[in-house]
């Protein structure tokens, strides 16, 4: 029994990680590289394993670091079942097909290029989806049993607990997937796990501490009655799942107290539309907050002044605006999509202003705007940034260092840890506190194999 790293090992994106159990092997996600001028050219490479030779795939949630290559993988030849949750399941088909039709277009626009794959190899991906339910074992493969927990990430997200079974010798294993921060708006907090032998844990923000939740909200409180005083558009670059739905849950619950009414409010996001469907359609997976609220919002949030911008014309109508309009648009790091129109319209005009709620990969437009770029290229064209940028961190999906340490503590017995999804700074400060915390953490490499059967690399009783 064997664990093998092949992505997001000393870096942030492509999640993929193998686990070789009597003879059967489980792909423990299998992620699409994102951000860098390679990536699209390190996403076309032969997967390090053969396509057809994967019995089954686990999959922790829906974000396209996590699930991109799925696709890729069915067209190499992966004709065995992609085991998650419900509310993922519902979340995968709309990341998937936004995913193609960007492959299709980046083909197009290369001239030649085959894409990396098409709608029809996402719907023959869809097809091998199932659904297994939250909190229920369920034995995957002969030799692997696992269970899906909480993750408090996006909605769907989940931890995968797994056991194995070979020659005798029986091991559990915990993979964090991405974890959410405690106290997420709308979803329930990280499952705290008890014990595990080994846990593969994610480092996101493994050197970094963000602003508490209350604080941070009070801070987008401030910032909206700035950009009013100021007369301004405010353009937020959100990630169609997760954060789209979590800044219009935060304007619906203070709505009176933040005066959002005087704001015209657009999500602009045909993507972020569906998956806000989505989040409505899942209560079950709500914690208390959202389930109190939830009770006046009949379906999506009761904000009065929301238009939900469909069509390129609706998103194009929203140019003409210069002032008190709110616009939440894709893509989420700004390195694509309609969000892209809106920085070019407001970028160059000091009265606006940007909020960056998530992480932003290095080599993306929201980085550039993060670590203040003077001027960046939108569409080839040169822009100043003369509007106001805000790096709001607390609303971001990953826990912070305090998150991960708290995470990690529940486990009984100090289990040893391997670091991924996680640039190496940052994965190397969380591994030096995890051994300050008593465990042994080892940041992960891509092509580092595990042998799982060898007691010395496991937690000792
Ligand atoms: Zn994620």
């Amino acid at each position: 029994m064997q664990l093998e790293f092949f992505g997001a090992a000393g870096e942030v994106t492509g999640s993929c990680h193998i686990l070789r159990v009597a003879g059967r092997q489980l792909l423990l996600d299998c992620g699409m590289i994102q951000g860098g001028a390679d990536a699209p050219a390190r996403n076309r490479l032969p997967f390090p394993f053969a396509a057809a030779a994967i019995d089954a795939v686990a999959l922790s949630h829906a974000h396209i670091d996590h699930c991109g290559r799925l696709p890729l993988l069915v067209k190499r030849g992966f004709r065995g079942p992609i085991y998650t949750n419900a509310a993922c399941a519902d979340l995968v088909p709309i990341l998937l097909r936004d995913s193609a039709s960007l492959a299709m277009r980046d083909a197009e626009r290369a001239e030649h290029t085959e894409p990396l794959y098409d709608l029809d190899d996402v719907e023959a991906t869809l097809k091998q989806v199932q659904a297994v339910p939250y909190d229920t074992q369920r034995e995957l493969l002969p030799g692997v049993t696992v269970r899906m927990r909480e993750a408090g990430h996006i909605l769907g997200s989940s931890s995968i607990e797994a056991w194995v079974t070979e020659a005798g010798i029986r091991r559990k294993l915990v993979f964090s997937g991405d974890l959410g921060q405690y106290d997420t708006p709308i979803l329930q907090d990280p499952w705290q796990f008890e014990s595990a032998d080994l846990v593969l844990m994610e480092s996101t923000y493994g050197n970094r501490r963000h602003r508490g939740r209350e604080d941070t909200e009070r801070e987008l409180g401030g910032i909206l009655a700035d950009a009013a005083r100021d007369g301004g558009n405010v353009i937020v670059p959100a990630f169609a799942i997760g954060r789209s739905q979590e800044l219009l849950y935060l304007l619906a619950k203070h709505y009176a107290e933040w005066h959002v009414a005087r704001w015209r409010i657009f999500l602009d996001s045909p993507m972020a539309i569906a998956a806000s469907r989505v989040y409505w359609a899942h209560p079950d997976r709500f914690d208390e907050e959202a389930t109190r609220l939830r009770a006046g919002f009949r379906g999506m949030p009761p904000l009065p002044n929301l238009t939900l911008a469909g069509t390129p014309d609706e998103s194009r109508a929203i140019n003409n605006l210069r002032s008190g309009a709110l616009i939440i648009a894709g893509s989420g790091m700004a390195n694509g999509g309609r969000v892209l129109h809106h920085l070019k319209h407001n970028l160059e005009r000091p009265e606006c202003h940007v909020v960056i709620v998530g992480f932003q990969a290095p080599g993306t437009l929201g980085r550039q705007l993060v670590d203040r770029q003077p001027e960046v290229r939108i569409h080839g064209q040169r822009i100043r940034c003369l509007a106001r940028i805000h790096t709001l961190g607390g609303l971001s999906a990953h826990g912070d260092q305090a998150d991960l340490l708290r995470w990690y503590d529940n486990f009984a017995g100090h289990p040893p840890v391997y670091l991924v999804h996680g640039e190496l700074p940052s994965s190397e400060a969380l591994a030096e506190k995890l051994r300050e915390h008593g465990a042994v953490a080892t940041v992960a490499r891509p092509g580092l194999k595990i042998d799982l059967a060898d007691s010395s690399v496991m937690a000792r009783d």
